[in-house]
């Protein structure tokens, strides 16, 4: 039996797979870590909205574009987790959300070379970690800020 070629890039984020672990399998790992380890659990909130902004199978178009909004406001204003719970509380009451994160018209992927995906992140150690999530959501932001999204909102 012939096995097929595994595939060397992500189809998503076109990250480059290495001979242990694709994407899906980083991921996994930082979500044990951080689950496990407050030191590396402390980039949560960058390391979700940049996973799934590079991977948009897993979302609707419109949850494509909150999950853009809730990075900026991490990244961008300095929004703490504590307080972006409140805030979707808050919103959820006064004016719920009319769109599924997952469900309706799907994500189209944005036509972009990634200028960094998960596949850079070192897992190595929490000072690390958190550097290379910060500069990963970093330029996740900034490609979609740079981003021609006619067509696609
Ligand atoms: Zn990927």
């Amino acid at each position: 039996m012939t096995q097929p070629a595994p595939a060397t890039h992500c189809p998503e984020c076109g990250g480059t797979f290495t001979a242990e672990a694709t994407c899906t399998d980083r991921y996994h790992a930082c979500m044990a870590l951080e689950l496990t380890n407050p030191d590396y659990g402390a980039v949560h909130h960058f390391t979700v909205p940049a996973y799934m902004l590079q991977h948009p199978s897993q979302l609707s178009a419109d949850g494509w574009q909150a999950m853009a909004q809730v990075l900026h406001e991490f990244l961008i204003d300095g929004v703490s987790p504590a307080r972006m719970r409140q805030l979707i509380r808050q919103q959820q009451k006064t004016q719920p959300r009319s769109f599924s994160m997952v469900k309706g018209r799907v994500a189209e992927r944005p036509s972009l070379t990634w200028r960094k995906t998960i596949m850079d992140v070192r897992l190595d150690d929490p000072a690390t970690y958190c550097a290379d999530v910060r500069a990963w959501a970093e330029a996740v932001h900034y490609d979609i800020q740079h981003l021609d999204l006619t067509g696609f909102a």
